[in-house]
């Protein structure tokens, strides 16, 4: 069993880590797959941020000081027989990042065929959460006709995009204005837009947030009296301690710390689960802290 293990040169399916962990919210089935994590420069989690803080904050985290690596996180969820896959990752967007854009050999390893699921929910159009979609892997394996549920303001923000309250690193304009133009281009029929909210399952609802973009969207889940919300990039790792942190991808970042607020106040009061894109894998809770938060990571439960 050991000697198996070890041959790192077996196919990815094979992983050491399986990367993935099921869980179940009321009768509604969740699988939470990482798509790997994704090394940014330190900066990109607090534009606002004192550097001398920003390098305690990492420092108290076990970070290297030069870059944080920023977990990426997708969901796929089945309720009354529609299979629903939340988010893509990040494809081959980032050839420089080979720790990421596992999602469609995660997704074959779990037994999931790309074919059987029956709707795509978009949280919003940055490259970590579409490119999955722009790479042949999973593309080619998708139904042709696979509805793509996304926010109407989303979609319209991509069409002229306005970078000027961003302080992206060098370079990540370019790959997201690509991203979201190749990613609106290649899916336009299929796009599904909503305004404000959309059951896409039973119990399974997207809501518009806005803030960290125009038509960033949460996903609610619901049944047997339980409760897990997928966050999106309403909330980054740092967020539980500095929510007041401004992240260098928040298009509007005052925005983006009142609905990062309030639905922590929320969640926090409701003690539901909760799972972000770029919070430690797989999943937790959050309680109030003083003046900020506190992240429950979850127990691994076999
Ligand atoms: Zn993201």
């Amino acid at each position: 069993m050991l000697d198996d293990t070890l041959r790192l040169d077996r196919p990815r399916a094979d992983e050491l880590v399986p990367s993935r962990y099921a869980l179940r919210v009321g009768e509604i089935d969740v699988l939470v797959i990482s798509d790997g994590v994704l090394p940014l420069p330190d900066a990109t989690i607090a534009t606002n941020g004192k550097p001398a803080e920003v390098a305690a904050w990492l420092d108290d985290m076990r970070q290297p000081a030069d870059k944080f690596f920023w977990p990426l996180n997708v969901i796929v969820v089945r309720s009354g027989g529609r299979t629903v896959l939340i988010d893509a990752g990040v494809g081959a967007e980032f050839r420089d990042f080979p720790q990421t854009g596992r999602l469609a050999q995660r997704l074959q390893a779990a037994g999931i065929d790309p074919a059987s699921v029956t709707d795509m929910v978009i949280t919003h159009q940055h490259v970590d959460h579409v490119g999955g979609l722009l790479a042949d892997e999973l593309r080619s394996r998708l139904r042709p006709d696979l509805p793509i549920h996304i926010a109407a303001a989303e979609v319209e923000f991509w069409r002229s995009p306005d970078f000027s309250r961003n302080a992206f690193p060098k370079g990540i304009p370019d790959v997201l204005r690509s991203a979201a133009t190749r990613f609106a281009d290649t899916y336009r029929k299929q796009l599904q837009l909503f305004d404000d909210e959309r059951e896409v399952a039973p119990g399974v609802v997207i809501r518009r947030t806005g803030g960290h973009t125009p038509g960033h969207s949460v996903v609610r889940l619901t049944s047997g009296g339980e409760r897990l919300t997928f966050l999106g990039d309403a909330v980054f790792h740092n967020h539980f301690e500095r929510p007041d942190w401004h992240n260098a991808f928040d298009h509007d970042p005052e925005e983006s710390v009142r609905v990062r607020v309030g639905l922590l106040r929320e969640l926090a009061a409701s003690r539901e689960l909760l799972v972000a894109a770029h919070v430690s894998f797989p999943f937790g809770r959050v309680a109030v802290a003083g003046n900020a938060f506190r992240f429950i990571p979850a127990y691994w439960e076999y």
